[in-house]
């Protein structure tokens, strides 16, 4: 199940050592091929795998923000497929394990601290549609504006808040991938309005002997926008720390995250594609 990891701070070498490394390192967005280790140019591990920010870093810039699609305009492609797996049409819970969020409209909306919302299904690489809504007026402010998260394998975050008009760190925006690549772009709409998430997750490979062959990937359109592209994971996605890969099966449920905030999903499918 995935879990929060507390923060913690660095000591002064530590700090000094992750400096000196992060003006070594080169950035890596794109996934390396199949059997190539990830880019590991900084041990510290409260920075990223290339050295190049802390982990829930707030100096690093923020991305652009740009105007989504329209709801209209993604209608053809929000529709599932024939074939997709309906994980919820917002009537029918049955795809998830027992949960207490509220069934309601059309939607299923977080009750705080009642747990995440977990399927019955497990899954690996699929192509995933999820639309999320946050409060208007925004509630609450930084990660408690709205937070939740789609977390592919129950492990693999893609973050969910309210940032059409909020200060926090780059890396925990709504199309993060969360603490380890920010939206290249952001194209949220205000809070109130639906937002729609199109990703095609490609799972992590470990061999026989538990050892990382091709890490997990991810491409992520937001409301029509592609802001992550292709970007190979530095593992489970962890707060304030990198954390690396935990191995685990080839299938594994999808969840969606209670942090605390009330926030809605609709129109959720997905499809089993090729690792
Ligand atoms: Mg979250």
């Amino acid at each position: 199940m995935p879990q929060r990891r507390d923060g913690f701070n660095i000591g002064f070498t530590g700090f000094i050592l992750g400096m000196a490394l992060a003006g070594l390192s080169s950035a890596a967005t794109t996934a390396p091929a199949p059997g190539q280790q990830l880019p590991n140019a900084c041990p510290d591990l409260s920075f990223t795998a290339d050295g190049k920010w802390k982990v829930n870093d707030n100096a690093r810039p923020k991305p652009e923000k740009v105007a989504p699609k329209s709801e209209a305009e993604l209608a053809a492609s929000a529709k599932a497929p024939a074939g997709a797996i309906i994980l919820f049409d917002g009537k029918d819970l049955s795809a998830w394990k027992p949960t207490k969020w509220k069934l309601e409209n059309g939607y299923i909306e977080v009750v705080p601290k009642t747990g995440y919302l977990v399927s019955e299904q497990s899954f690996g690489s699929c192509r995933l549609h999820v639309e999320w809504w946050t409060p208007n007026p925004s509630v609450g402010t930084l990660q408690m504006r709205g937070n939740s998260g789609v977390f592919l394998m129950s492990h693999y975050e893609v973050q969910v808040l309210d940032t059409y008009d909020n200060p926090t760190y780059a890396d925990g925006i709504a199309g993060a991938i969360y603490g380890q690549s920010p939206p290249s772009v952001n194209p949220i709409r205000p809070p109130g309005q639906w937002q729609y998430y199109d990703i095609v997750f490609h799972r992590p490979i470990f061999d026989a002997a538990g050892k990382l062959t091709t890490p997990a990937t991810m491409t992520v359109d937001f409301n029509g926008i592609r802001v992550q592209d292709n970007f190979a994971l530095e593992g489970i996605t962890s707060h304030g720390r990198r954390h690396g890969y935990d191995v685990h099966p080839d299938k594994q449920p999808l969840s969606l995250q209670d942090h605390g905030c009330v926030v809605r999903f609709r129109n959720i499918w997905l499809e089993p594609i090729a690792d």
